[in-house]
């Protein structure tokens, strides 16, 4: 990739430019440091971390954090379900997690139909 550069650990502070981008103000994350990179164009990736502290201790999770269902939806802990980018497996695209919320909605019913 001759025209481009990855670069990690940095924040995006500001774009700047008055009709097209110009420049980018970035602060390095480790050194404090902030610079002024000019750039055409950026393409920004957040990352994929997932937040399941809320449920970490209650239900298995893998070693990337997303929490583990069967195929029902449901977590290791009985009546507890995960849907969407949390879940492990799941393929990260919004129409998916939307899916998976209906889904996880069915099969809750059905597992309270199970336990009476
Ligand atoms: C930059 C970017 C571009 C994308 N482009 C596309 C695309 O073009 N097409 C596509 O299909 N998908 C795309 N996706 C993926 C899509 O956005 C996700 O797959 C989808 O939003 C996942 O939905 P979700 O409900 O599982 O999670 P989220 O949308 O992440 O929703 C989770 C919510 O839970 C909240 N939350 C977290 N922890 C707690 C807590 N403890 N208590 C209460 N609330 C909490 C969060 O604040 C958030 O609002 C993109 C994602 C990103 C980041």
């Amino acid at each position: 990739m001759p025209n481009m550069s990855v670069t990690v650990n940095h924040a995006i502070k500001a774009f700047k430019g008055k009709h097209k981008l110009e420049a980018v103000l970035v602060q390095d994350r480790a050194s404090g440091e902030v610079k002024e990179w000019r750039y055409d164009g950026v393409f920004v990736f957040i990352g994929l971390a997932p937040k399941s502290d809320l449920v970490k201790g209650l239900v298995e999770i893998d070693e990337g954090g997303f929490v583990v269902t069967d195929k029902t939806l449901m977590t290791s802990l009985p009546g507890l379900f995960a849907a969407g980018d949390v879940r492990a497996g799941a393929t990260k695209q919004a129409a998916s997690a939307a899916g998976e919320g209906a889904t996880a909605a069915l099969m809750i019913r059905e597992y309270l139909k199970s336990v009476g």
